[in-house]
């Protein structure tokens, strides 16, 4: 099915590296998108008036069907870049790393090398592996049974492919169930998330662990809120303060 998006253009394909989109025309032109943290896409019947924060929006004719898709960002972190073609698109995601769907544990370890920062840290670094936030980075060390302070260049290949697993595991479960909605957030169709409902760690501090029962404790590393199990996360020996 092909969409009309902007003046002139078919919508071909949609192309997505880690967090960021790229709408790609029949013409070979494209539009990459950065979602930032609070950027939607939303595909509705009529333009409301009343829906803030609206930066751009396109006449959408699917199937017959007028409709509009509108950017919304609140917070002004995302943008949008029209780019020529699609090694215009490519230029732009040079710097991301691997995306988190598809990365390999042995790409993972490779690339922590020389990393003496916190696990945590590494995983939001998105020229290391693209795609991880900061909600499916806690969720995911907590499945993996290591702590978000562990150093990332010290782990066995083990905990690599273990943790990999956990988060490809968590990635599309939430993908699955729309994502989590703690604000704002709705999928393109304006549907809300529900993977929140599912957080073993996340936004949970001060509760009890889903596994162990223990207080899952908050903190602040590499200038982020993490939340995190102390007994079901103290394997790793490699905790640095
Ligand atoms: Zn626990």
């Amino acid at each position: 099915m092909r969409h009309r998006l902007f003046d002139s253009a078919v919508l071909a394909s949609v192309k997505r590296k880690g967090k960021q989109l790229a709408l790609v025309a029949r013409d070979g032109r494209a539009l990459l998108v950065r979602l930032g943290m609070t950027g939607q896409l939303l595909l509705v019947d009529s333009i409301d008036p009343t829906i803030k924060h609206v930066h751009a929006s396109w006449a959408v004719r699917a199937s017959g069907r007028l409709r509009f898709l509108l950017f919304r960002d609140p917070r002004r972190f995302g943008s949008l870049i029209p780019c020529c073609d699609c090694d215009a698109i490519d230029s732009h995601w040079d710097t991301l790393g691997p995306d988190a769907l598809s990365v390999t544990a042995a790409q993972l370890a490779g690339a922590a090398k020389h990393r003496r920062v916190p696990l945590k840290v590494f995983l939001l670094d998105q020229s290391a592996v693209s795609g991880l936030g900061n909600i499916y980075v806690d969720e995911s060390l907590f499945l993996a049974r290591l702590h978000p302070r562990a150093c990332a260049r010290s782990l066995a290949d083990s905990e690599w492919k273990n943790l990999v697993t956990c988060f490809q595991k968590t990635l599309k479960k939430s993908i699955r169930m729309g994502g989590s909605t703690l604000r704002d957030y709705r999928t393109p169709d304006g549907v809300l998330g529900r993977f929140q409902h599912m957080h073993h760690v996340y936004g949970r501090s001060g509760e009890l662990c889903t596994v162990c029962k223990a207080v899952v404790e908050r903190e602040v590393v590499g200038g982020r809120t993490t939340s995190f199990c102390p007994m079901c996360q103290n394997g790793s020996t490699n905790v640095g303060k």
